[in-house]
Formats: C-alpha cells, structure tokens, sequence
C-alpha cells in the first residue's frame, strides 16, 4: 500500500487537514446563507473571505494553513468541493448587484471624464465630487487645452452614457450586434464598446485569426 494524503493515518485516525477540510466547508455553506460578508467581498473580492475561513479553521486542528492548501492543490476532488462553494458565494445576489452598482460607477466615470476631454463639458457634480483633486486638476487642463477634442469618438461616448442613464432598447455592456454581455475587462479597457470582440471584429471586418485594432486610449 503507497502512501497518500487522503488516507487516514497509520491509528486509523483522520488527518488533520480533514479536520479542516471540513469545517472549511461548514464555515463557507453557513456564509452563503448570511450576507455579513457581502460588502467586504463586494470591496476586497472573495480571496480575503475564504482565507480568512481557512485561518480559523486551522486554530483547533492545528495545522498551518499552507499545509492544508499544499494538500488540497494535489487533490481535484477536495479542491472542487471548495470551488463549488466559493463560485455560490460568489453568485450570492447581493453580492453581484453590489458589484454590478460599482462597475456602473466606473463606467460612468470613465466615460464623463472623457466626453470632458472630448468635448470641454464638464462632467455632473457627482461624477466630478467622486475624484480627487489631482485627477480633476489634470481633467482641467486636458479638457481647456482641447488636445483631445474628437467629434468621431464624441458620439460613441454619447451613446455609451445614454445607454448607462436609460432603460433604452440596449442595455449598457450589452453587444448591440448579438446581445450577450460584452466582457467586463472588455468595458473596463473601451467603456463606449458596442459590441463583444468577436462583433466588432466582424464589422469592421477583421479575419479572427488577426489581432483586433486596439483602440486608442486617453486614460
Ligand atoms: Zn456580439
């Protein structure tokens, strides 16, 4: 008989990290039924939660927690009983409208800051009061040098934000060509996109086996 880390021990007991494993489990079923740590996941993301989890998890049994993780990366099973959990907490409701709310802020700010620097107006006061002074200082001088005035550009900037204030026929992050929701790293890199990469690949009639144009950025 070879040795392996999901047997038991030589006495017939469970090996500490079971121990752990389990209360790890217990601990993250318990959290997908609570919401105290939404707004913590929703600011730091769920990495800091579950870490947490484990830390605790490993006090009773005493086991280090690299340990734990050490014998879990070499077992698909255990890990995935994991994943499983942390991919629920992850789809917790509130957790992705709260999410959902914050890329819509970052949206928006991006996009007002460049129809400012597009177009010289200024962006609403809670877009603008959100910056700090830097950012609006070099906002400011951007806009009044005019350096980046571009009526091309103005109006898909235009568009994103009238997509993002209203419930029109297209939702903001929607591909206005087949209707998925366009990537977030996608929106997060060309906020005004209209449309998901493959899309915008095929309107501007680029083979996919090309690197996509990539669009200029201001920011
Ligand atoms: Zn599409």
């Amino acid at each position: 008989m070879h040795a392996h880390m999901t047997t038991d021990s030589p006495d017939g007991s469970p090996p500490p990290w079971k121990e752990v494993h389990l209360a790890v489990l217990a601990t993250l079923d318990a959290l997908v039924k609570s919401n105290g740590w939404v707004q913590t996941a929703a600011a730091v993301g769920i990495e800091p939660i579950f870490e947490r989890v484990l830390k605790q998890a490993c006090v009773g049994p005493r086991v280090a927690p690299e340990s734990y993780l050490d014998t879990i990366s070499r077992e698909p099973a255990l890990r995935a009983e994991i994943q499983e959990r942390l991919a629920r907490l992850a789809a917790h409701p509130e957790l992705v409208s709260l999410r959902r709310e914050s890329q819509r802020r970052e949206a928006e700010h991006h996009l007002y800051s460049l129809r400012y620097v597009l177009s010289g107006r200024e962006p609403p006061p809670h877009v603008w009061e959100a910056m700090d002074e830097r950012e609006q200082a070099q906002l400011r001088a951007s806009a009044r040098s005019g350096e980046e005035r571009d009526d091309e550009m103005l109006p898909r900037v235009e568009r994103a934000l009238e997509k993002l204030a209203t419930d029109g026929p297209w939702a903001y992050g929607e591909c206005e060509d087949c209707g998925v929701p366009v990537l977030l790293e996608r929106l997060q890199l060309i906020p005004w996109a209209e449309c998901c990469a493959p899309c915008q690949r095929e309107r501007q009639g680029t083979p996919a086996d090309r690197p996509p144009v990539v669009a200029v950025m201001y920011f």
